[in-house]
């Protein structure tokens, strides 16, 4: 089969004779010029120029020359020509030089003179065979090559748009094609859409962006694409191409486009188009090879991108459920807090209304006192809500913090709070760890409750130790403040709880259970962390660490 083709083609690969005999040549030149396509040199110079200049498939050389030897102009023409095969013409006593011309790949094979003409027809037929199977491995092998360049590129690439420029671009730039577009399929219409075409800013490009070609306009074109077979369209048979198919080769106005399915997985992916728009050689079917294989790749490629697109949407996804769900809890939270004072502020006010001219001394005492903490409570919520928006805005002043000073501010501040509940505070090494960068007032807020909570948790005769060191964790430096107590402890199931807004174990006036949500937001938002270890019963420590 194979020979059967390249038989038309024999004239295609020509044939360099060369011998010092012009006789010889004449006779050569004469038996095979009608079959083959001969060039003849009476001398190895001559013949290397002929090679230097002209495309030569098989050298036929006589070995017996004046100046240089057959197998000295064959050993150079190797150097100069790998690719063509080439054949000695020995006589008697030429067998020790021949062996080592063979022996060194100089030589494909010989014939021995005087040659017989039938003979000689199939050896040259035989070594144009070699030399075009040869280059059409030698092709292959580098078009696998580029197959398997391109693939890694754009498997890398999991932007969609950078993907679909880079498949584009490898077509366009590395092969050598006019044009190329990118057509996705979408099955529930199944219709392929010109996602994405080159060379960019191409009045064409821009002209069939977008463009569609949809199963009903176009069915067997469709069909053809869906069973994964690729189509050679010519712009000289337009007239005989569906509708849509039709207007867009038209518009493209290339003499050829070669349209290759992108197979996916679970169906296909779209279509790569590939054309001569600019006027280049022909697209020749070994290209359509070339092609099938980037355009399996590409299949890949692009369904990668696809999942890890999905992957990225659904971390969204949890990430903002995670954020909605903190929100809704405070919003809740919030709704709830509010409403509880309101209905007492509301009550009074309604009986206000009744009771404006009586004399009642419960109610004007008392209840008025009532409702007016309760607006109190509200107002300070409120407070504390609109500080919680302020926490993490860039317009807060960062300076370089001592936490010592701060913990020994906040320890004078509670000192007649600890007091009162006969609870000792004893502040060890406050000195020598490294300063913070941070917002003072913050970190100052955060202390303060957590001292507070200490405080709180304790029983008469407690006491709360604070102390501050310095960390190195994985080559960074923290300074790490830890506030331990020896009050009542957190249970395990509190525990996950207490950073919640509106989590409290207190009574109403005592808690808002928003301290330790805002002590979580501003240690963070310092790029710190806060760590509780407690035993129920026994106490709690409460460890922040800070970045200095
Ligand atoms: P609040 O102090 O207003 O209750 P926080 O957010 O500061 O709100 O604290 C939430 C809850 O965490 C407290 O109600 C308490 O149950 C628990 N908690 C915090 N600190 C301590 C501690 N040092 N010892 C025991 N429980 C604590
Ligand atoms: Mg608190």
């Amino acid at each position: 089969m194979a020979s059967d083709r390249l038989s038309h083609e024999m004239n295609d690969f020509p044939i360099l004779v060369v011998d010092d005999e012009l006789e010889n040549l004449r006779v050569l030149e004469l038996t095979f010029r009608r079959e083959f396509k001969i060039l003849t040199a009476e001398s190895g110079e001559a013949a290397l120029e002929i090679l230097n200049s002209e495309p030569v498939a098989v050298i036929l050389s006589d070995h017996r020359m004046p100046g240089m030897s057959g197998t000295e102009f064959l050993a150079r023409a190797r150097e100069m020509a790998p690719e063509t095969v080439r054949i000695l013409l020995t006589a008697y006593g030429d067998a020790e030089t021949l062996g080592r011309a063979i022996n060194d790949g100089s030589v494909y094979r010989y014939v021995a003179k005087p040659w017989d003409a039938d003979e000689m027809r199939v050896t040259l037929r035989r070594a144009i065979e070699y030399f075009a199977m040869e280059r059409e491995r030698d092709g292959l092998l580098r078009e696998l090559g580029t197959v398997n360049q391109i693939a890694r590129t754009i498997t890398q690439e999991h932007a969609p748009d950078r993907l679909n420029d880079l498949l584009l671009s490898s077509l366009t730039d590395e092969i050598g094609f006019d044009g190329a577009s990118l057509f996705l399929y979408d099955e529930a219409e199944q219709t392929l859409t010109l996602e994405r075409s080159l060379p960019a800013g191409d009045a064409v490009c821009e002209a069939t962006l977008g463009y569609e070609i949809a199963a009903a306009g176009a069915p067997a074109f469709i069909g053809s694409v869906l069973r994964g077979e690729s189509q050679r369209l010519e712009v000289a048979d337009v007239l005989s191409y569906e509708t849509p198919v039709r207007i867009w080769v038209t518009e493209v106005a290339a003499d050829q486009i070669v349209v290759v399915p992108v197979p996916g997985k679970e169906g296909l992916l779209g279509a790569i188009a590939v054309d001569n728009r600019c006027g280049s050689a022909a697209l020749d079917a070994s290209k359509r090879v070339l092609i099938e294989g980037i355009a399996a790749q590409a299949g890949i490629a692009i369904q990668n991108a696809r999942r890890i697109e999905e992957l990225r949407q659904s971390r969204l996804q949890i990430v903002r459920a995670d954020r909605l769900g903190t929100l809704g809890t405070l919003a809740a939270g919030l709704a709830h807090e509010i409403n509880n004072p309101l209905v007492s502020i509301h009550t009074f006010l309604s009986l206000a209304l009744e009771k404006r001219y009586e004399d009642d001394e419960e109610f004007w005492g008392e209840y008025l006192a009532l409702a007016a903490s309760e607006v109190e409570r509200i107002r300070s919520l409120v407070a504390t809500m609109s500080h919680l928006g302020r926490v993490g805005r860039d317009d807060v002043p960062l300076a370089p913090c001592d936490l010592g000073e701060v913990v020994r501010g906040v320890a004078t501040l509670i000192e007649s709070e600890a007091t009162a509940v006969d609870v000792s505070i004893s502040l060890e090494h406050l000195d020598g760890a490294p300063k913070v960068m941070g917002a003072r007032e913050q970190i100052h807020q955060v202390v303060l409750n957590m001292m507070l909570n200490a405080i709180q948790a304790c029983e008469p005769e407690g006491r709360v130790s604070v102390r501050i060191v310095s960390e190195n964790t994985g080559g960074s430096l923290f300074a790490r403040l830890e506030i331990t107590d020896t009050g009542a402890g957190i249970s395990e199931e509190n525990l996950e709880r207490i950073f919640d807004p509106f989590f409290t174990t207190k009574g109403p006036d005592k808690g808002t259970g928003l301290g330790l949500m805002i002590c979580h937001r501003i240690i963070t938002d310092h790029g710190g962390t806060i760590e509780v270890a407690s035993r129920p019963g026994q106490g709690t420590t409460f460890a922040i660490r800070i970045p200095v």
